[in-house]
């Protein structure tokens, strides 16, 4: 058994536009890179190799929560020690906390033989994800385990399907500001209306079914979120004019990342999902806040072990 590794683990999409808490998906950039070494004493040691200054006591970092935990399932007989190279900025809406706690859960697994199963590296994933958010939720950790695109049909018990992804390419800006995932929960309605509940069943549906299908036109015209957008959006500078503009150079639809502030669009070229980050350097520069952008595709193959 080898005992040490090194693993990529990417950027994920969660809240796919209508697919709330449900869908969620993984880019191939940006993704952060991970060494652990297999210890034969029950300790963590966390290192940090970005500017991030993330906690080092595993019980406050994501990753050290997951890696406490799969060290009690064996009993605490290992530990592990663990090299973080960030990429992926923590508060971005694009999976950050989740690449480190899935990351940290496929690298063990690795130093471990593979003894556990995908499902169980997504429990142990989302016990990490408590940490970051106050809930247990599946839907950036899932997608960044098992690469595509994941449906997240239960929680309790946990239930995931992944779903075959056509080969589209995604347009990412990160504006640089900060909205915390607890505000971006707190302002959401409790209610919905029929109407309401109706059009968002009926375009998650058709996402679902656009995907499977391999129809991009279905997809974008099934990427229509008529619950959460409305309200989030407002915590979003520039929301409506970039999203009316990029579909207008191409985009198929698209809409807030995670909890925001990033914002994706997906394209069938990639000439137009170059085209369509333009859009949004305009929207923003224009506005004047500082952004990042990304022009991507789906990574179908999730956390990589490389070494
Ligand atoms: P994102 O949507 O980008 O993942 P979150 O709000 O879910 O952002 O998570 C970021 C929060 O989790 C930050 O408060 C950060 O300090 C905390 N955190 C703790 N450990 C980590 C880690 N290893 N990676 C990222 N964020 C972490």
């Amino acid at each position: 058994m080898t005992n040490s590794c090194k693993v990529h683990s990417p950027a994920t999409i969660a809240n796919l536009v209508c697919g709330f808490d449900i869908l969620g998906m993984a880019l191939h950039e940006p993704f952060d890179i991970m060494e652990l070494v297999l210890l034969d004493e029950p300790k963590i040691i966390i290192r940090n190799k970005d500017n991030f200054n993330l906690p080092t006591d595993p019980e406050k970092n994501v990753a050290g929560v997951v890696l406490l935990s799969i060290m009690e399932r064996m009993g605490n007989r290992i530990g592990f020690e663990l090299e973080m190279e960030k990429h992926i900025k923590p508060g971005s809406g694009i999976g950050s906390s989740a690449a480190s706690a899935a990351g940290a859960a496929v690298a063990a697994n690795h130093l471990l033989g593979n003894i556990f199963s995908d499902h169980e590296l997504v429990q142990f994933a989302m016990n990490g994800e408590k940490l970051a958010s106050g809930v247990k939720h599946a839907d950036n950790i899932s997608p960044c385990i098992l690469g595509g695109i994941s449906l997240i049909r239960s929680i309790h018990p946990l239930d995931i399907v992944s779903i075959t992804v056509p080969d589209l390419f995604v347009t990412v800006i990160h504006p640089q500001i900060e909205i915390k995932t607890s505000y971006a929960r707190q302002i959401l309605r409790q209610q919905v209306s029929l109407k309401d509940a109706i059009r968002q069943w009926g375009n998650i549906a058709g996402l679902v079914a656009g995907l499977l299908q391999n129809d991009p036109d279905l997809i974008g015209r099934s990427m229509e979120d008529v619950i959460i957008e409305p309200v989030r959006s407002i915590l979003i500078p520039g929301f409506d004019e970039l999203k009316i503009k990029t579909k207008e150079a191409g985009a198929l639809g698209g809409g807030i990342s995670g909890s925001g502030p990033s914002i994706f669009m997906l394209s069938k070229e990639k000439q137009t999902a170059i085209g369509v980050e333009s859009v949004m350097k305009e929207v923003y520069d224009k506005i004047g806040i500082d952004y990042r952008t990304y022009v991507t595709t789906i990574n179908k193959k999730g956390v990589e072990v490389i070494a």
